[in-house]
């Protein structure tokens, strides 16, 4: 059983600030600053491709109440909603999570990095997507002025 599993399951403590039947959120034990909180959804799903439809839903709901308490509570005034889906993506715990990240102006967490699409290659880019997309019944289509690169 994983960790995670464990902390929901009551088998290992924790610092739980939120549950109800389709999800759990607790206090992340190495945070980012005080009151980072980890929402999870109490089925053990590895990643968001895994997960249901319903299991979303309440996680975004859930975290929605919980981001809104920790900002009050602690006197926050923003916060960063981060989801490491996969190894390559930083994943370490494999349940899928949340993570609501109170920020502070000093607390030296910077942006990511932009980079420059080259000549075409967002349309390209865009392109394939809708495709996907497309075959995989997501889209009909999608409106709008394309932006060149
Ligand atoms: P990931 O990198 O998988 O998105 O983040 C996993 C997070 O889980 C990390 O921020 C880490 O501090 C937290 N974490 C790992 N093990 C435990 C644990 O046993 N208890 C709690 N409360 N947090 C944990
Ligand atoms: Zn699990």
């Amino acid at each position: 059983m994983c960790v995670f599993c464990k902390i929901i399951k009551n088998e290992i403590p924790s610092q739980k600030v939120y549950e109800d039947a389709f999800v759990t959120a607790f206090l992340d034990i190495n945070p980012v600053n005080p009151g980072h909180t980890l929402v999870v959804p109490n089925n053990h799903v590895a990643d968001m491709q895994s997960a249901s439809n319903e299991d979303l839903s309440r996680m975004i709901i859930a975290t929605k109440k919980v981001a809104k308490g920790i900002l009050k509570a602690l006197d926050y005034k923003a916060f960063n909603l981060e989801m490491n889906n996969g190894a390559i993506a930083g994943q370490v715990v494999n349940h899928l999570h949340f993570h609501i990240v109170p920020r502070t102006e000093d607390d030296g967490l910077t942006h990511w990095p932009g980079q420059q699409y080259k000549e075409g290659e967002m349309d390209d880019v865009a392109d394939k997507i809708k495709k996907v997309l497309k075959t995989e019944g997501a889209i009909n289509g999608v409106s709008g002025m394309k932006q060149e690169s």
